[in-house]
């Protein structure tokens, strides 16, 4: 059983293909989006709207027909998109007697604890004033955020779901929901009402597709699910052409596929695996069952060091075939590191001419586990 009850920040994130029409934008659809979450609003929820949709409008406004693949010219085409998209909403959420507000974000900003702060706090203060804050990726200056495999705008709803202490987040698009297999080409493939763990099975049924201008398809959906699972936020995802489909959710009925919230980790956890890592280093066996043991890392467990990274940074730890073990927050900088790895830590005072005596690389507390796709 679905119980939303609880929830009171909701983060809707729309996908391109939902927005597009032949002419650039359907405006019926944005009108009807904004409605529905006017209703969201009516129910007693705060709602955060992630948007999609400028680099398509960009490239239709400039006449392009396929899907624009050179980087400076995406990063173009959001530039000219943005304002178009925002208008849109803005021309919409008027009708409903709701301001919007733009909050465009690069994963820097997310990762710097200051700049993330900052966020937070702009943001509440426009959820406290009723404002509809929309965001979408600053893709003029990050382009590291579109068109690669980790910056798609299904990863950033789910990291500003799990920023803003967000309890549901909707991924709206253009099918109905997870499905085990391509409905259009197996006669079996069914809709999943329900996920509890993302396994690898779930992973497999959800193969990425995308269309000519979004990026994500259903596999970033599910990996944000993930995400926001992690902060305790549950996810929701479910076909944007369904009449009411944003209240039919928030009342708990059975529509689309939802994924079950889990455990939250901490603040400071999630911060470590939504930061972007600056190096890595590599642990031996030795080092993984201690850490496992949730033992700190010591020099004598470092066997490589990749990257240049300062002390305070986030770093991956890697196991000795190279697989992600983990992420961390580093005691040390890179050069320290490679010249402490290896050795025991009475030599390592040695070679420092310093008594440190605790000469740990990263304490247990500051250690996320997790694989390639959680991390
Ligand atoms: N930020 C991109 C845009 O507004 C979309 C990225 C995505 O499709 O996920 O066009």
């Amino acid at each position: 059983m679905r119980d939303f009850s609880r929830v009171k920040r909701i983060v809707v994130k729309v996908g391109t293909n939902l927005l597009s029409s032949e002419e650039g934008i359907d405006r019926k659809r944005v009108e009807d989006i904004c409605h529905q979450i006017a209703e969201l609003k009516g129910m007693g929820f705060q709602v955060i709207l992630v948007t999609s949709g400028a680099i398509g409008l960009g490239a239709k406004e400039l006449g392009h027909r396929n899907k624009v693949v050179h980087i400076p010219m995406r990063q173009a085409c959001a530039a000219i998109g943005q304002p178009i998209l925002m208008s849109h909403y803005r021309d919409a959420f008027r009708k409903e007697g709701i301001l919007t507000a733009q909050v465009l974000l690069t994963r820097n900003d997310m990762n710097n604890r200051k700049t993330y702060n900052n966020l937070r706090a702009s943001v509440a203060t426009l959820l406290s004033m009723g404002v509809v804050p929309i965001f979408n990726e600053n893709d003029v200056v990050s382009t590291a955020e579109i068109g690669s495999a980790f910056g798609d705008n299904d990863r950033m709803s789910a990291m500003v779901a799990s920023k803003m202490d967000a309890g549901l987040l909707v991924l709206l698009t253009d099918i109905d929901g997870l499905y085990t297999g391509n409905p259009k080409k197996d006669p079996d493939a069914h809709l999943v009402t329900e996920v509890d763990e993302i396994d690898d099975e779930v992973l497999s049924w959800a193969k990425g597709a995308g269309s000519t201008f979004s990026t994500g398809g259903m596999k970033t959906k599910v990996l944000a699910a993930r995400i926001a699972s992690m902060a305790s936020c549950a996810t929701v995802i479910a076909s944007g052409y369904k009449e009411g489909v944003l209240a039919a959710i928030a009342r708990g009925e059975e529509v689309g596929t939802w994924f079950h919230p889990h455990a939250a980790l901490t603040q400071r956890q999630r911060w470590i695996i939504n930061n972007s890592h600056q190096g890595a280093v590599v642990v031996d066996e030795g080092a993984l069952e201690a850490l496992k043991k949730k033992r700190s890392l010591l020099p004598s467990g470092v066997i490589g060091v990749q990257g240049v990274f300062d002390e305070g940074d986030v770093i991956k730890v890697l196991g000795p075939d190279g697989t992600t073990f983990g992420k961390a927050v580093t005691g040390f900088d890179s050069t320290a590191i490679s010249r402490m790895m290896g050795r025991h830590s009475d030599e390592v005072d040695t070679l420092f001419g310093v008594d440190h005596g605790d000469w740990c690389i990263f304490r247990p507390e500051d250690l996320v586990v997790g694989d390639e796709t959680t991390l």
